[in-house]
This record gives structure tokens, sequence and C-alpha cells, in this order.
């Protein structure tokens, strides 16, 4: 058959290319289908401590030395200088009042800093994705992957013999493949579910929000800017610059990612449910949205507007972009040989930077199940297994994530929100660390650790709950990291990685 390829994976963004090179360097042929072309815009940046660990192991794993290179900061800057990226030791989160400058009496009260990686040099980055997917790209194709961009899919069908066929369009006209096994790498297009009109379960995502977001020139310090205003900076575990910013406002918040060329990631995220806790305090709910906010117009928060003051749009070329509601869901599993990426299936929420992690453990799963290519009942069962791995970890990180959101406006309930999510995303890195490797991330196979977090997210729904007492004791047996100390003030600088 002409065009017949083993795999073919539908999307070049990242994950795309490093699951199409560990294939290509395992023995399989490849096409990797996009209906794009190299270098262009995306968003979704900030790398983590779970992202760079499965980073290191795929490159292990797979004899991909470059993927081990670019997760640490420091590897990254001696051997791919010409990529740029952030120097991110951890997040940091500040909550600013309407018409006041940042402020807090006490250390901790309104800012909290949680680091990920133990020193520069072992820290994490943030991608600027239009250089490194462009890199990744051109590493799968000179791995021998078939590389078909320009090329948007339109039809996918079965034939009786069990192989695939996908039709695609592209400048010269159509084009036809053949493949035994297909991977939707196609992140939010979700292209193999749309075209396959598969089950829409969104209705099921508790997480309700939409964003607007943008590149920008010369966007001030956030460092500088604390320190103009007062602000005892000698006590952060890291310089906050080096940080994935995340800035609470009134129902929602904005991130601020520092890349070493100039350019700044900016991006404002509003929560848009019918429910507020604010709301649920006063006992209506409103389903009023209002019009949404840019990027750059912070007007209402002074300490803000001074960072953006002198800030210039950069990219997309298009405009600063805005969503509708972020959230989709489909199930995984299209096929035993037709099956998504984690992120092809869902889109949550920035607020915890998940995503990168998610897509590059679907990509390792992945790369487990094909390769091996056992068939029968051994391949039914982890292909099983992928998808039970990617519902339990998506509704554990929607409970966490929608939390968080509903408790946003009350700083110390919203931190408490963000322990639990950092207790079960550390002991997962442990286990990382240990050279164990977990079927799920955020440990969301730890049925004790599941149920812990629900009964918290619980009591913090619920306004006049004291969840503290609650979630410091319940948090004990996975709480490695010292969380929940009133002594440290919101610094937090245990790390488990590296
Ligand atoms: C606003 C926002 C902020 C985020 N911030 C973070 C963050 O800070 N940290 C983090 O870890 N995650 C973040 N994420 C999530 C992150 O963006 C995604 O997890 C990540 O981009 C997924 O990568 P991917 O390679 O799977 O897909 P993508 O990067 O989306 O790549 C998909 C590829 O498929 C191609 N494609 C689309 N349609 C078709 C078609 N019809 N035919 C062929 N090809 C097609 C596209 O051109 C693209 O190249 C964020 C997400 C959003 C929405």
């Amino acid at each position: 058959m002409k065009n017949k390829v083993d795999v073919a994976v539908i999307g070049a963004g990242f994950a795309g290319s490093i699951l199409s090179a560990a294939l290509a360097k395992s023995g399989l042929r490849v096409a990797l289908i996009d209906s794009t072309h190299h270098p262009r815009f995306a968003i979704g940046e900030s790398s983590t401590p779970l992202a760079d660990m499965i980073l290191r192991r795929l490159g292990k794993n797979y004899q991909l030395p470059y993927l081990e290179a670019l997760s640490t900061w420091s590897s990254w800057q001696r051997q791919f200088p010409e990529i740029a990226c952030g120097r991110k030791r951890g997040f940091s989160y500040y909550q600013h009042h309407r018409e006041q400058v940042f402020s807090e009496e006490m250390l901790g009260q309104s800012s909290l800093l949680v680091t990920a990686s133990a020193n520069d040099d072992v820290a994490d980055t943030h991608w600027y994705r239009e250089e490194v997917d462009q890199f990744l790209f051109r590493k799968s194709v000179d791995l021998g992957v078939q590389e078909l961009l320009g090329h948007r899919l339109m039809q996918i069908d079965q034939e009786i013999s069990g192989t695939f066929t996908l039709r695609s369009i592209c400048k010269t006209g159509e084009a036809t493949l053949h493949s035994d096994w297909i991977v939707d790498a196609s992140g939010a297009s979700s292209v193999s579910a749309r075209l396959l009109d598969a089950t829409d379960l969104t209705h099921t995502v508790r997480t309700q929000t939409r964003t607007t977001y943008g590149h920008y020139r010369a966007v001030g310090s956030w460092s500088q800017k604390l320190q103009e205003l007062g602000h005892n900076v000698g006590l952060n575990p890291f310089d906050s610059d080096d940080a994935a910013q995340h800035h609470l406002l009134e129902n929602g918040w904005l991130w601020i990612l520092r890349f070493n060329n100039g350019i700044t990631s900016v991006g404002r995220t509003e929560w848009i449910g019918p429910e507020t806790l604010k709301q649920a305090r006063c006992g209506n709910s409103s389903d009023t949205i209002k019009p949404q906010s840019l990027p750059h117009d912070f007007h209402d928060y002074p300490s803000l507007a001074e960072l953006m003051a002198t800030a210039s749009l950069t990219a997309p070329a298009q405009g600063v972009q805005s969503t509708g509601r972020l959230q989709r869901l489909v199930a995984p599993l299209l096929g035993q040989r037709h099956l998504m990426l984690p992120t092809a299936a869902m889109t949550l929420d920035p607020l915890h930077s998940t995503g990168i992690a998610h897509a590059l453990a679907g990509v390792d799963r992945l790369l487990d199940i094909i390769i091996l290519n056992k068939g029968g009942t051994e391949q039914r069962q982890k292909v099983q297994q992928y998808e039970t791995s990617f519902f339990q970890e998506s509704k554990l990180l929607d409970e966490l994530v929608s939390t968080a959101y509903l408790a946003m406006e009350d700083f110390e309930r919203f931190t408490a929100a963000c322990m639990v999510y950092f207790a079960g995303a550390i002991c997962c890195e442990e286990r990382y660390q240990q050279g164990k490797n977990p079927t799920h991330l955020w440990n969301a196979d730890d049925s004790e650790f599941v149920e812990f977090a629900g009964q918290a997210c619980l009591a913090l729904r619920q306004p006049n709950n004291d969840y503290r007492s609650m979630i410091r004791e319940g948090l004990a047996p996975w709480n490695t990291a010292g969380l929940m100390d009133p002594k440290v003030q919101n610094r937090y600088a245990y790390t488990a990685t590296k």
C-alpha cells in the first residue's frame, strides 16, 4: 500500500513531535500531520518539575539526549542557547485589590511562594513555544519522521483489516495516508474526536473559565516593583520574576511569564461559572457575564497598571487572543489503536500549569502501548489503564482547580486549596525521583489522597467552614514539604526534585 506508515500522529506541537521522534527512534514508520507550519505562535509555556522529570525519562529511554538538555534551565542554556526560554524557580501568587496598590501588613498575608527547584542551575523553564516546538519538530524529521505540514485532516476511516485511512487537504490538493495506529496530538483542536463525532463530556467539568492572552515586550519587573513598594523580598526563596507569577484579581487572575528574549507572556483568566464564593455567601447567584478583560488593561489595579504601562503586544500577529469557555473533555480512547493524548482529550485551565506534564505523561504511556504492541488481552488492559488514569487525573484536577477559583477572593482559603494540589504534585514528583513510574500524575492513583482532596474541596467550598485544621491534619500523610505551616509565612523552600 502506498503512503503506509505504522503510526500517524495528528498535530506537530511539542507532544506530537516528541512522540514521533521516540517512535521513529524505535524503528517505526511515522507520519506527523499538522495543518499549520513552524514557526507558529503557541500558548502553554510554563513547565514544572513533573514535566521536566518525564522529559528526562523520555530522553533516557529513547536515546533522545536533547530532551534531557531541555529539562533544566542550565543545561538548556549550555546546549541550546539559541532557543528562548525563561527561568522558573517556582510558583508565586499575589492578591491585588481594586484601586489599591499591592500591599500586605504581614509577610504572606497576600502572597505565596512555592519553590519548584532548589537553585538556578536546576531550575524549570518557561518554554518560548514558537522556538521550542519548531526545534522539536525538526529533530523528529531528522530522525526520519515523514512531515506533512500544511495538511488539514478532513476524514478518518477504518478498513475491515483494521488499517486507518486519513484524508487531508493541502496546497497541492488532496492527500491520503494509511496507518496501523493513530495518535491525536492536536491539542485543543481535538481533531479526531470532532471528525468521529465523539461524545462531548464537557458538561461534567466543574471548572468554567475563559482567557485572553498575548506576548508583550517591555513588561515591567514585578521583583523591582515589590522593592519600590518597600516589600521585604529578602525572605523570598527565589526572585519573584523567576516564577510563574499569578496575580489574583477580582474573579480571576493574571499570569506573567518572562522569557530571556525580552518577551513576556501575559494572560488573564476569568471564572465564568454561575456561582462565585461571594455570591454563595450572599445567597444569590448571577449568570451575567461581563465583557472580557484584556491582559494589558489594568487601570483598576495600580501596581499591575504600572508594570504594563510600557508594554507593547508582539504576538500573535492577529492580536490578543480571546477564548470562549476553555474547558472541553472527551474520552481519549477512540479505538484500540486510535488514541488521543490527554491534552487532545481535555483542556482544563492554566491555573496549576498542568498541561505540559499531562501531555508528556501521555506520550510516555502511549509509547509503552505502541512500541510493546503485544496485542491481545495485555494490550487491551494497557489501553484501558490509559483511559482510567486520564479520567481519574482529570477529575482530581478539575476538583482542585475549580475549588481554587471559588476560593480566590479569600487569600488564605485560596492558599489552602493550592496546598492540597501541591501535596499531590510533590508526592508524585517524589515517586519519579525514586525511579518509579506512576500510572497517574498528581497522586490521582492514591485513593486515600483523592478522598481527602475531595473532602478538603468540599470544606473549602462551604463559606463558613473551618477548613484550616481539617486540611492541616488531613494532609499529614502526604505533607513531606511542610505545607500549611504558619511559621514559614507562605514561603516554601522545599523541593523534591533534581
Ligand atoms: C491559555 C492557556 C495557558 C496554558 N498555560 C499552560 C502552562 O503555563 N503550563 C502548562 O503546562 N500548560 C499550559 N497550558 C496547556 C498547554 O497549552 C497544552 O497542554 C499544550 O499546548 C498541549 O501541547 P500539545 O503538543 O499536546 O498540543 P498543541 O501545542 O496544541 O499542538 C497541537 C498541534 O495540532 C495542530 N492541529 C490543530 N488542528 C489540526 C488539524 N485539523 N489537522 C492537523 N493538525 C492540527 C496545531 O496546529 C498544533 O500544531 C495552557 C493552555 C491554555 C489554553
